[in-house]
């Protein structure tokens, strides 16, 4: 059994996680880098800097040492613990503003290129207050919580969702790596009412079986799109209504998506938060407006930051619609899109179809230079589908600029640590696999 960690447990080692950093100098805006696997400690050091308005970067712990060292020069930060932030943990305790006055500043998962640091400085008071209310109220935690974190914490929502549990004053259970067995028996014996995974753990648990789902309230996903069976085998095998989506990025959050408002509109990652506005502009662009409390800039780099916002409207670089009703639609990454003899064409839609092939268990679709088209679309998949099964199947439902031109086998697809898959290295993948 893991011991969870308690909301007034953690109150004590945030108040001296407070004190020590006060006493090494750190102050309000200053960045402390962490880069220790999930521990309670490490979830008590990062509550106290942020509810000292001191930004904690925390870094994957299982980073090479180059590029490592790139994101902490990057960072710049004025403490740098590495794995052991328990050392920060004396005696003395300092006082804590009752929420966290500052963001943790993550780097986004670099899915689509270069790692994005992501700032928003310290907040005043009302804000700091406005944000912690409404992640608190959206999800309704509170002290009869137990949340289960199945996603590294060096990840916003995985860190976001702990964090917001601790504060409502509910408990926290950190089992480790992610691992079906293990995640499947502690869901089943230390009964979880919530979680935040991404759409790879959930494939994984119910490929495990052996899962008594019954202890959830709201089991929550994100971060990349969750293929329609799949989605349909979760609400079957999880309680009523508890089987919630939203999208976000690490920069904002967006829509959140109710089990009715999918089950009404398969596929869609449900309306705009409370507070949003979501539309697409003529390239299909999405776009935010976003409340004050929630803008962000990205770290040093004034012209991404630029980029992103028209007044108090922010686009991550997704492409998608939005339903007169308010229904959000994603058709991918705007870096993803392929565009082939002048047709676009989204991974998104390609995917969709060769996942719906009962013998293909997921897919990733992407372009490849072509002399004729400009790019061409390739696939590559795992499952027992035979390619040129999978190539008749693709023909029969979709047109043929859409058509994967190649389908490669593969016995796993590349991921980022979130279990994202990055579409930019299968052209390597495939070159070693001999595709
Ligand atoms: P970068 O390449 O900018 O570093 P990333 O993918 O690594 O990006 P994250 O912030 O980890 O950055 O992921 C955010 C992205 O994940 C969103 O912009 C969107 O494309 C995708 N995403 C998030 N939620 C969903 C969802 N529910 N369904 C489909 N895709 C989603």
């Amino acid at each position: 059994m893991i011991a969870p960690i308690t909301a007034a447990d953690s109150e004590r080692d945030q108040r001296r996680a407070a004190a020590a950093l006060g006493a090494v100098g750190l102050r309000a805006g200053d960045r402390l880098v962490l880069s220790a696997v999930a521990s309670p400690e490490l979830v008590a050091v990062v509550l106290g800097a942020l509810r000292t308005g001191i930004v904690p970067v925390v870094l994957d712990p299982g980073l090479p040492g180059a590029e490592r060292a790139a994101l902490v020069e990057d960072a710049d930060p004025g403490l740098d613990v590495g794995g052991d932030p328990g050392r920060l943990l004396g005696d003395r305790e300092a006082d804590l503003a009752d929420v966290p006055l500052a963001r943790p500043m993550h780097y986004t998962s670099g899915t689509t290129g270069r790692r994005k640091g992501v700032w928003s400085g310290v907040l005043a008071e009302d804000d700091a207050r406005a944000l912690a209310a409404e992640e608190i109220d959206l999800w309704g935690f509170g002290p009869h919580d137990r949340h289960l974190v199945l996603s590294p914490l060096h990840h916003s929502a995985p860190l976001r969702f702990a964090v917001h549990t601790l504060l409502a004053g509910g408990e926290v259970l950190l089992p480790g790596p992610f691992d079906a067995g293990r995640a499947a028996e502690v869901i089943s014996t230390q009964r979880p009412t919530t979680t935040f995974c991404v759409p790879t753990h959930l494939q994984r648990l119910l490929a495990h079986g052996n899962v008594d789902w019954s202890s959830f309230r709201r089991l929550v996903h994100a971060g990349a799109p969750c293929p329609e069976p799949l989605k349909r085998a979760v609400l079957a095998a999880l309680p009523d209504g508890s089987v919630w989506e939203f999208y976000g990025s690490t920069e904002a959050q967006f829509t959140v998506c109710s089990p009715d408002d999918w089950l009404a509109h398969p596929g869609s990652v449900g309306r705009a938060r409370p507070g949003r506005r979501l539309d697409a502009d003529e390239g299909g662009q999405l776009w935010c407006a976003v409340p004050r409390w929630a803008r962000f800039e990205y770290w040093r780099a004034p012209e991404k930051t630029a980029a992103a916002w028209r007044g108090d409207r922010v686009t991550v670089g997704d492409l998608g619609r939005v339903d007169d009703d308010g229904t959000v639609w994603l058709d991918g990454r705007r870096e993803d899109l392929v565009i082939s003899g002048g047709v676009n064409v989204y991974p998104a839609e390609v995917e969709a179809v060769l996942d719906a092939h009962p013998d293909v268990v997921e897919s990733a679709v992407f372009g490849l230079p072509d002399e004729e088209w400009g790019q061409r679309v390739v696939a590559a998949y795992v499952g027992t589908a035979d390619p040129d099964e999978l190539a008749r199947w693709a023909r029969e439902r979709l047109s043929p600029a859409k058509r994967p031109k190649r389908l490669h086998r593969l016995g796993e697809l590349p991921r980022t640590s979130t279990g994202k898959v990055r579409r930019l290295d299968l052209p390597d993948v495939l070159g070693a696999a001999g595709g």
